[in-house]
C-alpha cells in the first residue's frame, strides 16, 4: 500500500480503529512505517506512541489487543482506517472506546424504535400509547398479535399490491420487535444467533 509517512514532518499519520462488526469508532493513534509494518506481521495493532516515545503494541499490558482484520487508506494517502476485532475495552479508562461509549451493534431506525418501544414499556399511559397498552395484555396477546400480521403479510404476498406487502411488512416488524421485548429480548440478540449459525 503506497501511504504517505512524510507529509508530517515526525513521519506519523493518524490510523483511526473502527470495530470490524458494530463499526464504532474505538481509538485514535499514530503511527509511523515501524509501527504499520510491525501491525501487519504482528496483526495486533501497533502505534508509535508519542508519550513513551516508542512503539506500542495496544494491549501490551492490558491484554487488550487490537486484531487486525483489514487497513483502509484515504482518498489522498495520509490517514489510515483501519478495521479491528477488540479483545477487551480499549480505553485504559476502561470503557470499550476512548469516547466513553459502550461498543454495542447499532441497528439504526430499528435501534432507536427498540429504544421508544422500551420507554413506551415503561412509563406510558396505556390510554395513551398503544405500544403500552399491548404490554398491558401481556405475552399471549402481542404474540397472537404477531401471528395475525404474519397472515396478513403471507396474504398481501400472493397481491400485486406492493405498497399493502409492505405496509404489513411493517406492522409484522413492528409487533415482532414488541414481542422481543416482552419477552427480554432485543433485535441484537436474534442478529447473535443468526451470526452463530454462519459457517
Ligand atoms: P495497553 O496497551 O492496553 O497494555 O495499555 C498500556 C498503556 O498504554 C496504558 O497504561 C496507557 O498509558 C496507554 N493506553 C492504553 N490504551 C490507550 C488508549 N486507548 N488511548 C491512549 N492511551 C492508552
Ligand atoms: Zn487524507
Ligand atoms: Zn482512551
Ligand atoms: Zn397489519
Amino acid at each position: 500500500m503506497n501511504i504517505d509517512f512524510s507529509k508530517n514532518t515526525d513521519g506519523l499519520i493518524p490510523a483511526i480503529i473502527q470495530d470490524s462488526e458494530t463499526k464504532n469508532v474505538l481509538m485514535l493513534g499514530y503511527m509511523n512505517a515501524e509501527a504499520y509494518q510491525k501491525t501487519l506481521e504482528t496483526n495486533k495493532v501497533t502505534f508509535y506512541s508519542r508519550t513513551k516515545k516508542r512503539l506500542w503494541t495496544k494491549g501490551e499490558e492490558s491484554g487488550n489487543f487490537l486484531n487486525l482484520i483489514a487497513i483502509k487508506n484515504d482518498c489522498d494517502n495520509d490517514t489510515l482506517l483501519i478495521h479491528v476485532k477488540p479483545e477487551g475495552p480499549t480505553c485504559h479508562k476502561g470503557t470499550d472506546t476512548c469516547w466513553g461509549e459502550e461498543n454495542k451493534a447499532d441497528y439504526g431506525f430499528i435501534t432507536k424504535l427498540e429504544n421508544t418501544i422500551s420507554t413506551r414499556r415503561e412509563k406510558a399511559d396505556s390510554e395513551k400509547s398503544y405500544v403500552a397498552s399491548l404490554f398491558e395484555l401481556g405475552i399471549n396477546k402481542i404474540a397472537q398479535k404477531v401471528g395475525e400480521e404474519a397472515i396478513e403479510v403471507v396474504i398481501e404476498a400472493k397481491d400485486e399490491n406492493d405498497d399493502l406487502f409492505l405496509s404489513e411488512s411493517a406492522d409484522l416488524l413492528f409487533h415482532y420487535l414488541i414481542l422481543l421485548q416482552a419477552k427480554g429480548y432485543k433485535m441484537d440478540d436474534v442478529v447473535k444467533v443468526l451470526k452463530s449459525r454462519q459457517k
